[in-house]
């Protein structure tokens, strides 16, 4: 419920995608691309051409501002195409995200890397994420893996971090739930630190329909937690947050349920 195509930061096309979940015996997935639906047509063609029946749910995922914790990601799961509504949203988003790249390669280009824009983007529309920048490190040679890119380049303190202005968890959720979704929290490490379940109480109070307890990010111990505490009001969804690249990055190892997700989203 939680993989990344070559339409955000992914490495694989959607039919690449299709292929690796039938391989791994899945009955069905999601693409939850950053800030963009540009795979979603290419993957239902994907799966029509093949002749396994593949239930999929076109998904996308958000990065939200939840005043007092931070960023959270908030997965968006659609019944139906009306999500292709949220263009102008969208294409917001990936503006956004195209000013903040540029800051990251103008401060790269300080400390003496040069990476164009055009190398990242090829011309494409694409949501920029400095996952994009940190394969160009490693490719350059400046990291030995993209996790060295962000412990050095790329993450909160890093040398060349730069915020961006994040959209409201608030306005995540009305957005998805007005475009006929379910809002999902992603991968809520915050519970490592905030260990306060008033949290999530808010974060339903706004709306949000389930949470992510099956995640790479995520420990058996807080997902057990997670399920005691949460299981009754919440859905409960998993996924790999699958990019393509590292060693742990395996789709359909944190899956969960078909018939839990079909009946919560029909
Ligand atoms: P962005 O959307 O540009 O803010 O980047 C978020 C993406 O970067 C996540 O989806 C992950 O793919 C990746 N990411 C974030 N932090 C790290 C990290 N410390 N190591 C490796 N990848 C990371
Ligand atoms: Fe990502
Ligand atoms: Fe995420
Ligand atoms: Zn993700």
């Amino acid at each position: 419920m939680h993989i990344h195509s070559c339409y955000s930061d992914g490495i694989f096309t959607p039919s690449e995608i299709v292929q690796k979940v039938i391989e791994n015996g899945l009955g069905g997935f999601s693409i939850t691309d950053h800030d963009s639906f540009d795979g979603i047509e290419e993957t239902f063609l994907a799966i029509k051409n093949r002749e396994e029946k593949i239930y999929f749910v076109p998904g996308c995922e958000f990065s939200t501002n939840f005043d007092g914790i931070g960023e959270i990601h908030v997965l968006g799961y659609f019944r139906d195409s009306s999500f292709i509504k949220m263009k102008e949203l969208i294409n917001s988003l990936k503006a956004s995200r195209l000013e903040r790249a540029l800051r990251i390669l103008d401060c790269l280009k300080m400390h003496g890397i040069k990476i164009e824009l055009s190398e990242i983007t090829h011309g494409k529309n694409i949501p920029i994420g400095r996952m994009h920048i940190a394969r160009h490190l490693v490719q350059l040679g400046y990291s030995k893996d993209t996790s060295s890119a962000f412990e050095k380049f790329l993450k909160r303190d890093g040398l060349c971090y730069f915020s961006r202005d994040n959209i409201s968890i608030e306005e995540a959720i009305k957005y998805i739930k007005a475009h006929n979704g379910i809002a999902v929290v992603a991968h809520p490490t915050f519970l490592y630190v905030m260990q306060n379940w008033n949290y999530v109480d808010k974060i339903i109070a706004l709306g949000i329909d389930g949470i992510e307890y099956k995640h790479p990010k995520i420990s058996d111990e807080l997902s057990r937690k997670i399920k005691e505490e949460m299981g009754s009001h919440l859905l409960l969804t998993g996924g790999s947050d699958f990019h393509g690249d590292g060693q742990k990055d395996c789709i359909g190892k944190y899956s969960v349920s078909l018939e839990t997700i079909r009946s919560y989203l029909g």
